[in-house]
């Protein structure tokens, strides 16, 4: 069991002993540590006024697993991802994020996870390697550590040759390359990506692939992320959920999901056969473009 003390934080401390759950983050549970999940959300929602963009959402991702969120533009899985890494607060429901409460002790999830946002969100005007320092101290990776965790870093994804270029430079597979690395270089427990993927060619995509699992098999890292791309999950994820309307409509592996529709049915067919929409919508195809604008503004 982990033990670390907690900053002073506001929002941590109501009602709440100084660094109590924080200590004993397992305390309630009777479970071996390794069966308990990594993330563990219990109805939870968020509204926007009349809006309820996440509705009762209840999932658990095992530690060390991939675990998909696929649904269209308007599901809701990047306000469900907000809500787990503590950017948003939720409006109804609970979750533990490695084994941490994100209402009572957010402070504590952030120290636990990485998070690749669904904007690019490195440094244009710095260096790969400048980007990863910034990281590197804004996760408070211990100064005497930082210089050799950037290296292996820039190993790992394959970007110690372009370390010294400006990002802006960089094709918009290294740019995600290097956003995966920022995001974990203080080795977090969970990783959460919002559609890490998007805009990237096919070959570039699967390089992503390569380096999410190798961050899996080398750390252990849970890793949640979401796509629209029904061929991607599969490809990637042990078990996806599939969500729309803010509600998740099915869980499982994509062939489970697959058989369970019948022979023959394809990835979309799925889609359709638990939601009763078709996963590519017009909003996808215009989110899709931007990304990619905004990915090639950093070629
Ligand atoms: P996804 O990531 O699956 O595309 P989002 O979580 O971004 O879905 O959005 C879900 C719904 O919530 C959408 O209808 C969106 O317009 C709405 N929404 C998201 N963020 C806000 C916000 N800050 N204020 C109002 N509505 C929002
Ligand atoms: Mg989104």
């Amino acid at each position: 069991m982990k033990t670390e003390s907690e900053s002073p934080n506001p929002a941590d401390s109501a009602g709440i002993p100084a660094g109590s759950s924080v200590e004993n983050r397992y305390e309630n549970s009777p479970e071996n540590i390794s069966d308990i999940a990594a993330i563990e959300t219990t109805d939870l929602t968020r509204a926007f006024g009349n809006l309820t963009a996440v509705d009762g959402v209840s999932i658990k991702v095992a530690q060390g697993e991939i675990f998909g969120l696929i649904g269209p533009n308007g599901a809701g899985k990047s306000t469900l991802i907000k809500m787990i890494t503590t950017l948003l607060p939720p409006t109804s429901g609970s979750a533990l994020v490695a084994g941490f409460d994100i209402v009572r002790n957010p402070a504590a999830v952030r120290r636990h996870i990485g998070y690749v946002p669904q904007s690019l969100s490195s440094d244009r005007s710095l260096t790969g390697y400048e980007n990863l320092i910034l990281s590197a101290r804004l996760y408070a990776v211990p100064r005497a550590e930082r210089a050799e965790r950037v290296a292996a870093a820039l190993e790992m994804m394959k970007l110690a040759d372009a370390a010294d270029r400006m990002v802006q430079t960089y094709s918009g597979g290294m740019i995600r390359r290097l956003e995966i690395a920022q995001s974990v270089i203080h080795h977090p427990e969970v990783l959460v990506m919002d559609e890490p993927t998007v805009g990237l060619d096919p070959l570039a995509r699967r390089t992503v692939w390569e380096h999410i699992e190798q961050l899996r098999e080398t750390f252990g890292t849970t890793v949640l992320v979401t796509t629209h791309d029904m061929g991607e999950a599969r490809a990637l994820c042990e078990r996806i959920a599939l969500m729309h309307g803010g509600r998740i409509k099915a869980i499982g592996s994509a062939d489970e999901l697959m058989r369970q529709v019948g022979a023959g049915a394809t990835l979309d067919d799925v889609f359709v056969h638990f939601t009763g929409a078709t996963i590519d919508s017009a909003g996808d195809y215009r989110e899709a473009r931007a990304a990619r604008r905004s990915a090639r503004q950093h070629a």
